[in-house]
């Protein structure tokens, strides 16, 4: 394997870097070590692994989002000059402090303060954390063209549209086609599902990931969100984003031309290549990932979507369409429902019973600041508390 260090050493935090997109982030870096100075690292709740990791990359600063955890983390670190923080502050001094690139890898919308911090001051951020687009997509993106902050999509599917995009020339682009692996249940029927447990759900098939995203893909949420993320990130209309299930995993999505041309970008289904395309960009790195051999594969194939057994998917489309709060409801309702499946307190199929339930109850504006989705973001999701009782089992 060729080895390739970049241009320049880069300085760059990582929040959430315990999680799945975290970890793999900081195996690149590890590879890389000519290429990256790591400036701050964040945690949820796992001291140990975030103390470890803060030490093994010698990081400036670590956060614990756990206020509980702070002395913990400060025990962990007792001798060394790594700074500590905790809460909500900490997370927004992680974001701000002075690294060019910022991996936005927390899940669900607690990611959305944090990155939009480093949004604000201009940062370069490479974008896991897709439910900040959902909840607050066009605030993002204003933000980001105000300050100057170039997002880089590490999400499969729209890290290779952006591979393929023509910048240059977006009004040949007729229409970009997300593929979906389906998750695991694919292939069954809305009456197959119904008993689906949570450990079933989260064995997906190609893919390694966090829990929340793998129960999204079981339901295709996960394509729902993704359809929101790819209105936001690139300049196309609802209508010219397309779903088509791809179960292989082999084409992580696509973009048509008015000429009829298609691009594609493939790869084997390791999130490492999308992770080095974001922190090597406009460069490349190495990735060690399995290289790809379609001759082995065989046969790629494709499917359209069951929108009746996969309800989410539906509804996302419907949210987007409406607009206004209605995505930020349906992310909020979303990630209660997961948890209370994943809790095993709701069955699989009530997860978009749920967050159907919770879109039709809610009656809110399109929310105009941070402030303001934040404080929807929490009724939203004491709504969809409230309403569980009905489902629960
Ligand atoms: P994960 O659950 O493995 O990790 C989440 C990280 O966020 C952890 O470091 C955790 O400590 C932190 N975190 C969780 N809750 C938090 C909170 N309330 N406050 C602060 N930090 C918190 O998740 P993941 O699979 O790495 O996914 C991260 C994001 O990337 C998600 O938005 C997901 O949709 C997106 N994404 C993930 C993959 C993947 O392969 N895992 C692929 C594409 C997109
Ligand atoms: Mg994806």
């Amino acid at each position: 394997m060729v080895e390739a260090a970049l241009g320049h050493r880069k300085t760059i935090s990582i929040l959430g870097a315990t999680g799945s997109v975290g970890l793999s982030t900081l195996d690149l870096i590890r590879r890389n070590r000519d290429s990256f100075d790591v400036v701050a690292v964040t945690a949820n709740t796992n001291v140990d692994e975030l103390a470890k990791l803060a030490i093994e990359f010698d990081a400036e600063l670590a956060v614990v989002a756990d206020e509980l955890q702070f002395t913990a983390l400060k025990q962990a670190l007792a001798g060394s000059h790594i700074k500590c923080a905790s809460g909500e502050d900490g997370l927004l001094a992680a974001a701000q402090a002075n690294a060019e690139l910022v991996m936005a890898a927390i899940v669900g919308s607690a990611g959305l303060s944090p990155t939009l911090a480093a949004v604000n001051r201009g940062a370069t951020i490479a974008l896991a954390n897709k439910e900040c687009l959902v909840c607050a997509g066009d605030l993002f993106m204003e933000q980001a063209s105000k300050s100057g902050a170039r997002i880089l999509p590490v999400d499969s599917e729209h890290n290779a549209i952006f591979q393929v995009f023509d910048f240059n020339a977006e009004r040949s682009v007729e229409k970009i086609i997300l593929t979906a692996s389906g998750g695991p249940f694919w292939d069954r029927r809305r009456d197959c599902l119904k008993d689906v447990t949570p450990a079933q759900a989260v064995k997906h098939p190609n893919w390694t990931m966090g829990q929340k995203i793998s129960v999204d893909s079981a339901t295709l949420m996960n394509k729902g969100l993704e359809v929101i993320e790819a209105y936001h990130l690139f300049p196309v209309r609802v209508d010219q984003i397309e779903v088509v299930v791809h179960p292989q995993s082999v084409i992580h999505s696509l973009v048509q031309y008015v000429d009829g041309s298609v691009l594609a970008q493939l790869g084997s289904p390791d999130m490492r290549t999308p992770i080095a395309y974001a922190l090597s960009w406009p460069e490349r790195m190495s990735a060690p990932v399995d290289r790809l051999s379609l001759a082995a594969i065989g046969n790629l194939t494709f499917a359209e979507p069951d929108l009746v057994s996969f309800p989410c998917l539906r509804l996302a489309k419907e949210a987007l369409a409406e607009g206004g709060a209605a995505p930020l409801v349906l992310n909020a309702a979303n990630e209660i429902a997961v948890e209370a499946f994943l809790q095993g307190k709701l069955g699989f199929m009530d997860i978009s019973s749920l967050v159907k339930a919770t879109l039709d109850k809610v009656d809110m504006k399109a929310p105009q600041s941070l402030s303001m989705v934040c404080e929807y973001d929490q009724e939203a999701r004491s709504l969809a508390s409230q309403l569980l009782a009905k489902f629960e089992r």
